[in-house]
């Protein structure tokens, strides 16, 4: 039966009533609320998972019904007049499998689906012409062939084929993440929701979030003593552009920021008592917190000044001051930053910070040229303009547990990703692995990585400091040094931990050298200090108590 599409105000039901036969009043019907006899059309387009493209001389078949059609040279095949409401459909093909499937119609128009003949697809369901990247946890097999299959990495644009039959997740763990070019990443954890039977052309179709996440920045100009405001202007600009074209390519699904609404990120200049406040480096953190015209909680505060030093006075292109407990707070020095340091430095703000303080530096299973020039973003000796972030670093930046945005940034102690994703459903975050090849159940290998143009790092034989020791009270006499040493992987590796005492009126911290896994504490008081340990990933802190000080 033909659909009738007609006005429906309770009046017109009375009017139609009144005046016409009852055999239409049924067509009429839809007014009522009653849509099974009303009817639409339905567009199948078969497409090959293999190829991306069209499937034809498919048969499409309305289940238990003589309506069916057969998919024309582009894999397309129209059926009229089928009756709105959930209808099963059955594609066949030579040489594929047998799709059955659930297909909702609407009344009067052309409703329009795809089947994935026959592999199981992840189809990124509101970016279908973008970019993408699924990293997906798994069950392949059945019986004693069984197996979990953890981070497996595809790529597409708009879908991924997935290239095997995902069975029914239990007893694995099934996890998914999305990479896109111009939305957040997407991550669910919620095995209950993943479509994967035992049968072939399964679709998991996710909407991922309407726009890129929003990392609010707010970037100062203090001292550019040996360059006019100008030409550091331009610089700063240029590492933002620099930043933008990074994380666009490698599908970090944030930007920077103004503001989380997206705004134009706002570039200011300190007045001559604010640039005093700021100083060179992380030394100044409790002053800047305390001054509202140079801080915002609700942002990373990034200071460009003419050099940057770090906790020897050593000069140094950029810092976070993480070991300060301010992943909120960064410095950048363009003349003499790389035009990616600004990024880089986000980055470990980013929870990019273990091991290696989050370095790639001849990590296994980054890239480089051959034979010497490393390509990662996070490696300390990228120098050229080009760099770019693994998988597993993009991941790392959105959920993992020491990201900035993950941690409290607001006077309520939400965080960024709590105001930007609103009553989701899903775990914000997930403790992520230390070294690079180690992943968790949820989140990815740093290394985890597709294909890139290069050589792969072959692996470390340098040193990976993923925890510190001791990590408890420790009892310090007074004026007796006293050695504290990073915990480093491999065990009895050399290798570098920075300890900074956050109470030096009561305790002193020497590190041996800047290449030193060990420090002495000093006291200098009696009381109980606390001494920052930067070998892992948030910096780990702990007590000291100093006694038997005159
Ligand atoms: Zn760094």
């Amino acid at each position: 039966m033909p659909s009738v599409r007609v006005p429906c105000s309770a009046h017109d039901r009375a009017r139609i009533r009144r005046t016409l036969p009852a055999m239409l009043l049924a067509a009429l019907s839809a007014c009522a609320g009653n849509s099974a006899i009303e009817s639409g059309s339905l567009e199948v387009t078969v497409r090959d998972p293999a190829t991306g493209g069209g499937v034809p001389a498919a048969s499409v078949r309305l289940t238990g019904t003589s309506l069916a059609a057969i998919t024309n040279a582009a894999g397309i095949a129209v059926i009229s007049d089928v009756r709105a409401g959930a209808q099963p459909i059955r594609v066949q093909s030579v040489g594929f499998c047998v799709n059955d499937r659930t297909v909702r119609i609407a009344p009067a128009i052309r409703t329009k689906v795809t089947i994935w003949n026959c592999g199981d697809v992840v189809e990124v369901h509101n970016a279908p012409t973008e970019p993408a990247i699924a990293v997906l946890d798994l069950r392949i097999g059945s019986g004693p062939a069984s197996q979990c299959l953890a981070d497996e990495l595809r790529q597409g644009v708009g879908y991924m084929d997935v290239g095997m039959n995902a069975m029914p997740i239990t007893p694995c763990h099934g996890a998914v993440a999305l990479l896109t070019r111009n939305h957040a990443v997407y991550f669910s954890n919620d095995a209950s929701a993943l479509p994967w039977t035992a049968s072939p052309g399964d679709v998991l179709s996710v909407n991922v979030s309407p726009s890129l996440l929003h990392v609010p920045i707010r970037v100062t100009i203090s001292s550019h003593a040996s360059l006019p405001y100008a030409g550091v202007l331009q610089l700063t600009q240029d590492q933002l552009k620099m930043a933008g074209d990074i994380l666009s390519n490698d599908l970090a699904g944030f930007d920077l920021a103004g503001d989380e609404t997206g705004a134009p990120v706002v570039i200011r200049e300190a007045t001559a008592a604010q640039k005093g406040i700021i100083g060179t480096g992380c030394a100044n953190v409790a002053a800047i917190r305390a001054t509202p015209a140079l801080y915002s909680q609700g942002h990373l505060n990034i200071f460009v000044v003419e050099q940057a030093t770090d906790h020897y006075g050593n000069d140094i292109a950029g810092t976070s001051c993480l070991v300060e407990q301010a992943p909120d707070i960064i410095f950048v020095s363009p003349r003499v930053a790389k035009p990616h340091t600004l990024l880089h430095e986000v980055g470990h703000s980013l929870g990019l910070q273990r091991p290696m303080w989050g370095h790639t530096d001849g990590l296994e299973g980054f890239w480089g040229t051959n034979p010497s020039e490393p390509l990662n973003l996070m490696d300390s000796g990228r120098a050229l303009a080009i760099a770019y972030l693994s998988v597993g670093q993009v991941l790392r930046m959105t959920i993992a547990e020491e990201s900035w945005l993950n941690l409290p940034s607001a006077p309520n102690g939400s965080t960024v990703r709590q105001r930007q994703a609103p009553g989701s459903s899903e775990p914000l975050s997930v403790p992520c692995g230390c070294p690079a090849s180690e992943a968790t159940d949820d989140c990815a290998a740093l290394s985890r990585d597709i294909s890139r143009t290069g050589v792969k790092n072959e692996p470390t034989t340098g040193t990976l400091a993923c925890g510190t020791f001791p990590v408890g009270p420790l009892a310090v006499s007074c004026g007796a040094p006293t050695n504290v040493t990073a915990v480093l992987s491999p065990v009895g590796a050399l290798g570098s931990a920075r300890f900074v005492s956050l109470d030096p009126m009561v305790l002193t911290v020497t590190p041996s050298d800047n290449n030193s896994k060990m420090a002495s504490l000093t006291g200098v008081a009696n009381g109980t200090g606390r001494v920052s340990v930067w070998a892992d990933g948030s910096p780990s802190m702990f007590t000291v108590v100093v006694s038997g000080c005159p």
